[in-house]
């Protein structure tokens, strides 16, 4: 532990490093807060996402790998976001990656180049190759897992593979890990596509070292035994989602149906805890929000799907193109993770096609005579296929994304694509909770960077510890201040974000545990300071490369309408947009004309470098 592969696939060539000095460590920590850092220090201007100058890092934290600690398994991908083109990719997962890669001797991973023949990557106990992988090339993510497990002749490996859509540099395409978890936000498999390089298959044997064992064992039972006392880890436990036919977030009126234009439908949800569902779990989690489904009626009769445990994603693969059916719904989300597609990129793009061809804006004659409608699960599984093989003018324009797709449609589609900064967003239908809708709003574009207190766990550590009024314009800015520092600091220590999200206490178990771990006096403080530092940093990162208000504010019209119905019915975040926008700037210091973080915020928290780098 303690090294960084660096390998760079123009030269095929792997060199070690050192991770960085503590005084450095200690700013950043782990996870995305490191990769960030390294991303900021390393990649050049002027580059695009699948140029071989691209970075893609792979980083865990002190607490990935460590078995006493809940859910600590997280790794999180640094590198140019190539959904959106130009901002900072932030993707996690979850599974046993990291902790393989911990056990092997790693805490990171950088790639960069690209290779000219399709490689992949055989890390483990130490020793790295780099193997062709010219025989999987085309396969499907979890083909490929089994594949390579078999090449390399390890079982217990863990693989992080692409599919088809990363191969073709697909927008939204994922890497996918441990069959049920994927790297999924800010096209981070299009970035791999690019580095032709196809998996990475980790594994190892050795144990993360401990500075103080008694410690860690005292404040991690003390954090096992608040865990449940989080909304968020008890509605999602045991393969919640399904179980429970979904009816929170129905009757929270934030599931997305067809595009926006309906809300909660009704029939969605029903019936899904009637399939056979078996919980599984990740390295070291007692929540295994995670399950395998056998579809026990329908037409897929006897597939098994194996989907992570949120329900975005089954949103992004179903609801939003009118798809309700529960048996269709498991199959549709195993062929997105399985072809490798991030689910609200294409189901996002699927549904804004089915949409223009409702109003006429395209035709039979754009489609090859493909009829698009809602509700045609069977249609929605040509199209993924279609869009990974960037078949024919329709395959390729659902492989652009929702925002380019709809510049080629032209007329009034740009309004009703639904995306932030051109990446897809983070399903649900987040028009009734203001504060999450604002935090994608101004973050830059990888999926949610503050939960706000509006929806599925208050944030107690974070100030809030009730729910806050999802539809008010005064409160939603502070809660998106106040969250977002934390949802970060979540992000650099290495833990599934739902073992704290909403825990009481939390910040001071992953402070207490980093110090048990590192032999730091670290302080949930200094962690919390850890957070928000990668908040400017990120935001400093994105106005070097073109970030400006204009790209906060000018937002499709559809995500800050008026839903049709449900709690939020007739009410629109639109007016208020722009106020709370300037408000959230003003609360984390930000510069309202330019948007960049003000020199003073970036003093405040050690970034003078970084002031220097944008303001001279
Ligand atoms: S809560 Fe879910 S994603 Fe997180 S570690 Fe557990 S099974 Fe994995």
């Amino acid at each position: 532990m303690g090294k960084i592969l660096r390998v760079n696939l123009t030269d095929m060539e792997v060199k070690i490093e050192g991770l960085p000095h503590e005084d450095v460590l200690r700013m950043y920590v782990g996870c995305w807060g490191l990769g960030l850092r390294m991303l900021y220090d390393r990649l050049p201007l002027g580059i695009s996402p699948l140029d071989p100058e691209n970075l893609l890092i792979f980083m865990t934290g002190p607490l990935t790998g460590i078995a006493h600690v809940p859910c600590s398994n997280n790794t999180t991908i640094a590198t140019l976001n190539a959904d959106t083109g130009f901002t900072a990719g932030r993707s996690h997962s979850h599974g046993f990656f990291g902790p393989n890669l911990k056990f092997a001797g790693f805490d990171g991973i950088v790639v960069e180049g690209a290779a000219e023949k399709p490689v992949y990557l055989w890390i483990h106990d130490g020793e790295v190759e780099i193997r062709s992988a010219e025989k999987f090339w085309g396969r499907d993510t979890h083909e490929t897992e089994d594949l390579i497990k078999r090449d390399v002749g390890e079982e217990k490996a863990s693989v992080a593979a692409i599919g088809p859509a990363g191969e073709n540099c697909c927008a939204g395409a994922l890497i996918e890990n441990d069959k049920h978890h994927s790297f999924s936000h800010s096209g981070v498999g299009a970035v791999m596509g690019s580095k032709k390089l196809k998996a990475i298959a980790v594994y190892g044997t050795q144990k993360v070292p401990v500075y103080n064992e008694e410690k860690l064992k005292e404040v991690t039972k003390e954090w096992r035994d608040n865990l449940f006392k989080s909304d968020v880890a008890r509605g999602l436990a045991k393969g919640g989602i399904p179980r429970d036919e979904y009816r929170y977030a129905k009757n929270m009126s934030i599931t997305t149906a067809k595009n926006m234009l309906e809300v909660s439908p009704p029939e969605w949800g029903v019936g899904m805890s009637k399939h056979k569902i078996t919980p599984k779990a990740c390295f070291a989690c007692p929540i295994a929000c995670s399950y395998e489904v056998e579809i026990t009626s329908g037409p897929k009769k006897g597939y098994v799907a194996t989907p992570a445990g949120g329900g975005e994603n089954l949103e992004g693969a179903a609801s939003i193109s009118g798809v309700y059916d529960s048996g269709w719904v498991f199959y549709l989300i195993d062929l997105f993770d399985r072809v490798g597609f991030e689910s609200s990129t294409l189901g996002c793009t699927i549904a804004l096609l089915i949409e223009c061809y409702e109003k006429g804006l395209i035709t039979k004659e754009d489609t090859g005579g493909i009829e698009l409608k809602w509700g045609d699960p069977e249609l929605v599984e040509k199209l993924v296929w279609m869009a990974a093989r960037k078949e024919g003018w329709l395959g390729k324009l659902l492989a652009m994304g929702p925002k380019r797709a709809a510049e080629v449609i032209g007329g009034d589609a740009p309004d009703f694509a639904i995306h932030i900064k051109g990446a897809g967003m983070n399903l649900h239908d987040w028009r009734a909770t203001w504060g999450i809708m604002l935090g994608q709003i101004v973050g830059g574009g990888s999926g949610w960077p503050a939960p706000a207190a509006d929806a599925w766990a208050t944030e107690p550590d974070a100030g809030f510890p009730e729910y806050q009024d999802p539809l008010d314009p005064k409160i939603k800015p502070i809660a998106v201040a106040k969250t977002w520092p934390k949802k970060y600091w979540d992000d650099c220590n290495g833990t599934c974000w739902f073992a704290t999200w909403g825990v009481p206490g939390s910040l001071r178990f992953t402070a207490e545990a980093v110090s048990a771990v590192t032999g730091w006096d670290f302080t949930a403080e200094e962690a919390l300071l850890v957070g928000e530092r990668a908040v400017h940093l990120e935001r400093a990162f994105n106005v070097r490369r073109g970030l400006t208000p204009e790209d906060d504010l000018n937002v499709p019209k559809r995500i800050v309408e008026a839903p049709p119905s449900g709690k939020a019915k007739g009410r629109a975040m639109e007016p208020y947009l722009k106020g709370m926008v300037m408000e959230v700037y003003r609360l984390m210091g930000w510069d309202e004309k330019t948007g960049k973080p003000l020199r003073s915020t970036l003093k405040r928290v050690g970034l003078e470098d970084v002031a220097k780098d944008i303001w001279g």
